[in-house]
């Protein structure tokens, strides 16, 4: 379940950029500040669709109290699916918090967390302060869910995610992200900047 910045011909140290996204999916707004900006700047399509699905990302790890739909769909995104990738610095983290990493499955010099995930207690993840950035990404920033909306967007109206029937989480994460594109076009007559679309959600605050 590799993030799809991951796959991006960036030009420069692709490693830093994923730890600072990984930092904005965990709320850190100036690093939110700092991908999105470098997104939009590259002047790609395919990384300005990015930005915008990573905004509604951290709108639904950070801004929505999205428990309750999670509790309901049994933590379907944790068992489904085959093993997520870890990132270098997602095992530096887990050790950190003194995680057992011998859960892990390690192959080609790669770690991977099987699924079902040995984390996952119920539909609650044991892991939560310390999620990697796979786990973090979902269901709007990963790649395998979305590369066929980021091949087909064209602007100005943001992308409209790909959404997995039983993510309830994503569907109401959704429905809140549109209500507010919609709001911004009633209130400035044009669609909102990725950058202006996470100004305008933090101002509505958390939900
Ligand atoms: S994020 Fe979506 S798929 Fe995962 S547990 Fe929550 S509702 Fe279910
Ligand atoms: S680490 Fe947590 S969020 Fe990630 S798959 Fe396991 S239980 Fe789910």
């Amino acid at each position: 379940m590799p993030t799809f910045v991951m796959t991006m011909q960036i030009g420069f140290d692709a490693n830093q950029i994923h730890f600072i996204t990984k930092k904005a999916l965990k709320g850190d707004m100036k690093a939110a500040e700092i991908v999105i900006e470098f997104l939009s700047g590259l002047e790609i399509k395919e990384a300005t669709a990015i930005a915008y699905l990573i905004v509604y990302q951290i709108a639904m790890n950070v801004l929505l109290d999205l428990g309750e739909e999670c509790r309901k769909c049994g933590g379907m995104c944790c068992k489904m699916g085959s093993a997520i990738e870890l990132m270098d610095f997602d095992i530096s983290e887990l050790i950190e918090s003194g995680v057992d990493i011998s859960k892990l499955v390690k192959s080609n010099n790669k770690h991977y967390i099987p699924r079902p995930c040995p984390f996952q207690n119920g539909w609650k993840c044991t892991i939560h302060r310390s999620k990697p950035y796979s786990c973090l990404s979902y269901p709007f920033a990963v790649e395998d869910i979305q590369k066929d909306i980021i091949a087909s967007w064209s602007p100005p109206n943001p992308p409209k995610p790909f959404i997995p029937d039983f993510c309830l989480a994503g569907k109401r994460a959704w429905q809140h992200i549109e209500s507010a594109i919609q709001d911004f076009k009633n209130e400035y007559g044009r669609e909102p900047t990725p950058q202006e679309l996470l100004q305008y959600l933090r101002n509505r605050g958390q939900v």
